[in-house]
């Protein structure tokens, strides 16, 4: 699947674009440690041909794995671009280029991805980060049920 569109097909009544493209067409080119995309961009678009430019609507789902920039814990989400709209001339002076009647949408998606692209990823808004007393507290909690047991034991045996 590509994010291209035939402009003879527009002509007379829109497209609805809906599937999933590779990550490596989307080629974003990032180079971040703490977040890792490796599954496709989804799509859900219309695409209508307007009088000078073709107009592009929908969503854009991009699933990323991440690593919470304070505790280190992994985590996944999604980055979503709900009323994701572009806007293509197809005159004058920002016109699209049309290669064999085709303009090509990936740039596009790509440029606002990247823009929406999250810069400090974190698990969830107030990590409080990586904290060592929280495993003290565990290991107190993972005690208590032992000491019930060996009371309860100890109980049997009076009996
Ligand atoms: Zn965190």
């Amino acid at each position: 699947m590509s994010l291209k569109i035939n402009l003879r097909h527009l002509t007379d009544h829109g497209l609805h674009l809906k599937g999933e493209l590779p990550v490596a067409e989307l080629d974003l080119g990032v180079n971040d440690e703490l977040i890792h995309g490796e599954r496709p961009l989804r799509y859900d678009l219309s695409v209508e041909l307007l009088h000078d430019a073709v107009l592009a609507t929908g969503s854009l789902a991009l699933p990323l794995d991440c690593e919470c920039g304070r505790c280190l814990k992994k985590f996944k989400m999604e980055l979503k671009l709900a009323g994701w709209a572009a806007h293509l001339p197809l005159e004058g002076e920002d016109k699209v280029s049309v290669d064999n009647d085709c303009v090509d949408l990936t740039p596009f998606v790509r440029e606002d991805i990247l823009l929406n692209f999250p810069q400090h990823p974190l698990c969830k808004t107030d990590c409080a980060g990586l904290k060592p007393k929280g495993k003290a507290n565990k290991a107190e909690a993972a005690e208590k049920p032992a000491v019930v047991v060996w009371a309860a034991l100890d109980k049997l045996k009076l009996k």
